[in-house]
């Protein structure tokens, strides 16, 4: 399984090593782009945009992937293809938690520190909420103030529309765009609700959950899946009063740990306190991540993780052009909704009809 085997073919799994960034963005560059209009924005100059680390372009290049317009699609395809190159070399962390555990806050401390040591971070997030709410996990102004000021930073909001799968698509490919814009570390948000972490699970190589100290009921809220999809649980808001309670939080989660099975890759989850307000017990977060990248990457499981999200991205991409494709047809649309009135009523087979339809999708695609 040596890296080199794999090192011509443009895939996320290749840890390339990019190129150096300016951190300024070209302001001539900008200034004529802006008399561009969207529908203008070549690839061409959203690529050089974004390696050349113009957050402006890098945000409409995002815009562009996350388009479910047909007619984007060869542009988006062509972008992607060219940033692909570029990427795979940051660390992809997910970090995930109820609402009010602090994520923001604490991904704005943590990101500061991280800023700090010289790293450039970028934060996606993915709110299956977004699309009733109408709003998105990052659209109240408040959020991760400090962060997303810094030119070392720069944050995105999930695509506000779209399946849950859409638009865990959009970010994985976010996330491509990110790394070619040189940023080398990526956290991905989701709010700990369920099924937005098994999708985030398959884009990040290290997850973070964050909990609260409850009243002596934590097992209780312990989501089992979620639990077991996390390297660390890092209890959040030890501070003042809490102190006490976050410990024993703390150990009860360290428990609850030891009994699932172990993990193929050798690591153990570990379960820390933190007070992402007072700045204590993250530096130990990002210890803890560095141990685990280290053991992993001597291991084999790091690439193997990545080989096995490629294979995933292999098999999502034919899933959802087929479906789109599919779907896209305006006969069959119409062809879709006359045979649901007569399945409803009784008068015609599914299965029948069913297997009438994708027969007729692929002799008209020449199969
Ligand atoms: P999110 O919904 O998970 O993103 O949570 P926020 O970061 O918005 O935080 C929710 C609330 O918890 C806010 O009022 C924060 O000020 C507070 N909070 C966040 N982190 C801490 C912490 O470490 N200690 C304490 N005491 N409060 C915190």
């Amino acid at each position: 399984m040596s890296k080199k085997k794999h090192h011509n073919i443009d895939s996320a799994l290749n840890v390339q090593k990019g190129i150096e960034q300016p951190s300024q963005i070209n302001p001539k560059l900008t200034s004529e782009i802006g008399r561009f209009k969207k529908e203008n924005l070549l690839p061409d100059i959203i690529f050089h945009g974004i390696i050349t680390g113009d957050r402006t372009l890098l945000s409409r290049g995002i815009t562009l992937i996350e388009s479910d317009l047909p007619e984007d699609m060869p542009a988006s395809r062509d972008l992607i293809q060219r940033c692909l190159p570029y990427s795979g070399s940051s660390v992809r962390i997910g970090i995930s938690g109820v609402p009010g555990v602090g994520k923001s806050t604490f991904i704005e401390t943590f990101g500061m520190n991280l800023i700090a040591e010289g790293k450039k971070v970028a934060v996606l997030a993915i709110d299956p909420s977004s699309k009733r709410t109408k709003g998105s996990i990052l659209g109240d102004k408040t959020r991760m103030e400090i962060l997303s000021i810094n030119p070392h930073a720069f944050i995105r909001p999930s695509a506000s529309k779209g399946t849950l799968g859409g638009v865990a698509r959009a970010t994985r490919e976010a996330l491509i765009l990110c790394e070619a814009a040189g940023f080398n570390i990526i956290m991905v948000e989701t709010v700990g609700v369920g099924q937005s972490e098994t999708e985030v699970s398959h884009l990040v190589d290290f997850f973070l959950l964050l909990m609260l100290a409850g009243g002596g009921d934590e097992l209780q809220g312990i989501k089992r899946g979620i639990m077991e999809m996390a390297d660390l649980v890092v209890i959040n808001k030890a501070d003042g009063d809490n102190i006490k309670r976050a410990e024993l939080a703390a150990s009860i989660y360290k428990n609850a740990l030891h009994l699932f099975p172990a993990l193929p890759n050798g690591w153990a989850p570990e379960v820390l306190t933190a007070s992402a307000i007072k700045n204590k017990g993250i530096k130990e977060v990002w210890e803890k991540t560095r141990e685990f990248l280290s053991l992993t990457k001597n291991n084999g499981f790091f690439e193997n993780n990545r080989r096995e999200q490629a294979v995933m991205v292999f098999n999502d991409t034919i899933e959802e052009n087929l479906r789109t494709s599919f779907y896209g047809k305006p006969e069959i649309k119409k062809l879709i909704k006359e045979y649901k009135n007569q399945i409803y009523k009784g008068e015609i087979n599914p299965y029948e009809v069913a297997q009438l339809l994708l027969d007729r999708y692929f002799k008209e695609e020449g199969y």
